[in-house]
Formats: structure tokens, C-alpha cells, sequence
């Protein structure tokens, strides 16, 4: 079988949650034993999301491979339980720059370099990419943003050539848009559905299959409706409708028969029913807790919910782990004070304080792990979280008031945490972090080792700063524990308090590998921990 191409847009407004409908259909194709993976192409002109703040795009989720990708690559991995990698997230910027670099080359010499055909041609190539792999039967690429926007319309031109390119039956397209409800009038409105697929079939791409966001069911004649306006086939016009939780939505569109008619499109007729065994016995457990707990995340981006999307993921994953609902309760590190600790803080069971970048709101964390010690609440520190309870030990227990991370005071008489020589050496913002996936050898008897149930593990990364092994003995003596270092390097990459019932901080992101059917287990231990407080 050639490999198929899924090509996924979206149209109306966006956050109608592409990537969520991406991923289930990728799910239902992946649950009948094809081998699928998806890409997401965004129209941004940033080579990668690395350098811009969570506010304007949410999380940066980070690969094996070290890429810093768009989020929605975190909900790919989560559906299906494979990595990404570099190859799976391409940006405008990311095509410019190799269509420049080439051009500098001399290897258009002579020709003036255009969007047709030179970016289109760039753009097409990627798209291809995976799949000539040999690794996948089917490729799905969400095109980010919506048509109609300037930015998007070279990737929806590359779409339109494919459909002459390829052979029929190896590519097929859906189009999300969205059918509001207006309550005035009582009813579903479909012109914005349209106007939409107007868009599209102007720029010379015609959807197959349309998937209508709503909050209210479609009526058998709205979908004929759209079907007949937007020239689809009867049939092939279904609802996505409002879901209690994301993990439901590949069950919604198995009612609605989504893989069916990608199926019937790609000229697939040889697939199994779906296995969707365990993905299920994870919903029960989601849907039916027994307990529940309450978890401080302390941080400063909480205004915005992407900001933390893989955290909050690890939450659910967790939870159902655990069958017990984990409520999960933001206290913005800015506006943390001695005077209102207790108050924010008494009543959680857990409290994880998340990683970030620069000064702002940083006392606030640490007064948030001084809390979490002394009171020997479950604590858990990610990346800044850990270089925070680093800072508050050397401060409280080895004495260093001025302990800091020369992030945040350059000057510090006892930076705790800091650069290592090649990062000293970097002047560069984009992608020269300490990115990706690195091996972490564990301390026999530690709780890190306990929780993993192994000695080697391998965890994913995305920081500048690291602890200063110069303070480790001294800190080791004073009960701060480093419990996970890197085998190469030395590095210290887990740091966690024996005294203390469950106190463990990570320099890596292990929220950047939970996924339902295979929850982080430090995630899982924080929940039980939490759990145990609870009930004592
Ligand atoms: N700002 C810190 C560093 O660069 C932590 C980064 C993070 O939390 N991801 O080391």
C-alpha cells in the first residue's frame, strides 16, 4: 500500500481544537493497526516556537530529538503513545529558511525565486517527508491557523498541487469549522461553514470530509444543508460536539463514523474493527474516581491554561492512574507573600511549582517550596521548580541568604544554581538551551529509583542553568539529596529530601511523556502521596 496523506484545515475561528480532532482520527486509524503518525505544519514565520512566550502560543513541548514544537505535537504523543521528532512540526520560517539558504547556494541560479513554485515546492517536499520514510501507512498534517489567513494560503496552495500530484485514492481532506447556536433566534447557523469552505474551494482545495465544532447536536437536516452548500457528499458533513473530557472525542468520532469515511476516501478496505481496549478502561477510571485530592500548581503563566498543557495532562493521566479526581489549583507566584501563604497553600494536598524563565514571580516559588518542607506537604519541583528548591535549601538550611541561580542575579556570592562553560559561551536565543532527550542514572534506594522501578531512565529537557555541583557535598550533608545525575555529564538532575514524606524536584520535563495508557510515574507517586495526606 502507497502511503496516505491526511490533510486536516480549519476555518471560522480557531481554538475549535484541530489538533484534538487530528489526533483522535489518528487514534481510530492507529487502533485498527495502521501505522500512523501526524504533523503539524504552522504558518508562523519564528523557525520554532523556542523563543516566544508561553502567552502567545501556550507550552513549548519539546521532542526526543530536541525540537521545540507546538503543543498540539503534545496531544499527538498523548493519542498515540509514539514521539515526534524534528520532522513533525515545520514553520513558514523553517521553509523560508531553507528555500533562502539554497537560494545563497546558487541552487536556483538564474531563476527568480517565487512562492510558486520554489516555497510551494519546499513546502510539498515536507509534507512528503515522513511518509517516505517507509515507517508510516498514513501521514496526517494539520495546517495550522485558518484559511482565509494570509500566512496559511502557500500551505493550502501545496495542498491544492498534491491533489493533482499524488493518485487519488492516496490523499483525502477534512476542514473543521464551526456551527454557532444563536439562542435569540434558537437555532444552528451554517453560513460561517460556508463562507468558509468557500474559502477553501477558492484556493482550489476541496474538503471530502466536513467536521462541524458545535455545542448543540446537528440535525439530520443541517448536515444535509451543509453538505449541499459546500458540494460534499451527503453524509460526509458530522458533528464534533462539546465532550465532558479530550479523551472522549476519538469515541465521538468512531459514532460518527470519521475513520469509516477516511477509509472509504483512501481506499483502505482491508482494516480491523478498532482495539480501543485500553483507551476505554482509562476513561472509566477518568469518569469514575474514588477519591480526590486538591494540588497547588504555583506559577506564573497561569492566566493562561496552555501554559502548563502538559502538566495538566500529566494531572488527568495521573489521576485516573490513581482513580481519584486530582483538582488542580493555580496560585500565581507573582502575588505569593509571607502574609498570604497559608492561606493559598494549607488546604492542598500536593504542591508543584512549575518551571519557567526569568526573575519574575520567582520568591513566590520559593516561599511555596519553604511551605511544602516545612510542613511536609508532597512536593514536586519541575525544572525552575527544582532550581527553586535548590535556592530555598541553600538559603534556609546551608544559611546563604544570597543563594540565588546567576539567571536571576548575576552577582550572587553563591550561585547554587548556574551556566555551564558551553552555555557561557552562547550568545544565540534560538534552539541552544540543553534541549531534548538525556539519560538519567538513579540512586539506589532513593525514592526516584522506587518510583521508577529501574535504574536508567531517560527523560526529555529544555533549560539553560543547571545545579552547581560545586555546593553538592555540601548539600548532600545538609539532607538534600541528589538522586539522579546524569551519566556522562555528572550533572544532577534530581534532587529530592529523604527526611521528608515526598519531596522530589527534576531538572527535566517528565510531563513531556505521560500519556494515558502510560502515565508519568512520578506524576502517578505525587497523586498517591498527595492521597495518603489527604486521608490522614
Ligand atoms: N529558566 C531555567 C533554565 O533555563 C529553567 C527552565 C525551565 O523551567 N524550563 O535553566
Amino acid at each position: 500500500m502507497n502511503t496516505k496523506y491526511i490533510f486536516v484545515s480549519g476555518g471560522v475561528a480557531s481554538s475549535l481544537g484541530k489538533g484534538i480532532i487530528a489526533a483522535s482520527l489518528a487514534k481510530l486509524l492507529q487502533a485498527r493497526g495502521l501505522r500512523v503518525t501526524i504533523q503539524k505544519f504552522d504558518p508562523y514565520i519564528n523557525i520554532d516556537p523556542g523563543t516566544l512566550n508561553p502567552y502567545e502560543h501556550g507550552e513549548c513541548y519539546v521532542t526526543d530529538d530536541g525540537a521545540e514544537t507546538d503543543l498540539d505535537l503534545g496531544h499527538y504523543e498523548r493519542f498515540l503513545g509514539i514521539h515526534t521528532s524534528k520532522a513533525n512540526n515545520v514553520t513558514t520560517g523553517k521553509i523560508y529558511h531553507t528555500v533562502i539558504t539554497k537560494e545563497r547556494e546558487g541552487a536556483y541560479l538564474g531563476k527568480t525565486v517565487q512562492i510558486v513554485p520554489h516555497i510551494t515546492d519546499e513546502i510539498k517536499r515536507r509534507m512528503l517527508l515522513l511518509g517516505k520514510s517507509g515507517k508510516f501507512d498514513i501521514v496526517i498534517t494539520e495546517i495550522g491557523g485558518t484559511v482565509g489567513d494570509m500566512e496559511s494560503q502557500p500551505f493550502v496552495e501545496a495542498v491544492r498541487q498534491l491533489q493533482w500530484e499524488l493518485p487519488e485514492d492516496d490523499l483525502t481532506t477534512i476542514h473543521l469549522t464551526y456551527v454557532p447556536y444563536l439562542s435569540a433566534a434558537k437555532e444552528l447557523k451554517t453560513k460561517p461553514t460556508q463562507h468558509s469552505v468557500q474559502t477553501l474551494q477558492q484556493a482550489g482545495v476541496h474538503p471530502d470530509i466536513i467536521v462541524c465544532r458545535t455545542e448543540h447536536p446537528l440535525t439530520a437536516e443541517i448536515r444535509r444543508k451543509v453538505a449541499l452548500f459546500c458540494n460534499v457528499k451527503p453524509g460526509h458533513v458530522i458533528q464534533s460536539i462539546d465532550a465532558w473530557s479530550i479523551y472522549q472525542v476519538p469515541l465521538n468520532m468512531k459514532e460518527e463514523k470519521l475513520d469509516e469515511m477516511v477509509l472509504e476516501h483512501l481506499g483502505i478496505h482491508d482494516a480491523k474493527e478498532p482495539d480501543l481496549r485500553d483507551w476505554c478502561a482509562f476513561l472509566d477510571r477518568l469518569r469514575n474516581p474514588k477519591s480526590e485530592v486538591d494540588i497547588a500548581l504555583v506559577g506564573k503563566y497561569v492566566e493562561l491554561q496552555d501554559a502548563y498543557k502538559s502538566i495538566l495532562e500529566s494531572f488527568v493521566h495521573a489521576g485516573a492512574a490513581n482513580e481519584c479526581k486530582v483538582h488542580v489549583h493555580t496560585v500565581h507566584s507573582e502575588f505569593l507573600t509571607e502574609e498570604n501563604l497559608e492561606e493559598k497553600l494549607s488546604g492542598m494536598d500536593g504542591i508543584l511549582v512549575a518551571p519557567g524563565f526569568g526573575g519574575r514571580g520567582i520568591e513566590g516559588k520559593i516561599l511555596a517550596v519553604r511551605y511544602a518542607r516545612e510542613k511536609g506537604i508532597p512536593f514536586f519541583g519541575i525544572c525552575l521548580g527544582m532550581q527553586m528548591a535548590v535556592i530555598e535549601y541553600a538559603r534556609d538550611v546551608l544559611g546563604y541568604a544570597d543563594a540565588n541561580s546567576s539567571e536571576m542575579d548575576p552577582e550572587t556570592a553563591h550561585p547554587v544554581i548556574d551556566l555551564m562553560e558551553d552555555q557561557k559561551r552562547t550568545t544565540i536565543k534560538g534552539g541552544t538551551m540543553r534541549l531534548g532527550a538525556y539519560a538519567c542514572y538513579l540512586a539506589k534506594n532513593s525514592l526516584a529509583e522506587r518510583i521508577y522501578g529501574d535504574n536508567l531512565i531517560s527523560e526529555r529537557h529544555r533549560h539553560r542553568y543547571e545545579f552547581n555541583n560545586a555546593y553538592l557535598e555540601e548539600m548532600e550533608a545538609a539532607g538534600l539529596k541528589a538522586s539522579g545525575r546524569n551519566p556522562d555529564t555528572g550533572l544532577v538532575e534530581i534532587v529530592e529530601i529523604p527526611e521528608h514524606p515526598f519531596f522530589i524536584g527534576v531538572q527535566f520535563h517528565p510531563e513531556l511523556k505521560s500519556t494515558p495508557e502510560r502515565p508519568q510515574p512520578i506524576f502517578v507517586a505525587f497523586v498517591k502521596a498527595a492521597m495518603e495526606r489527604r486521608s490522614k
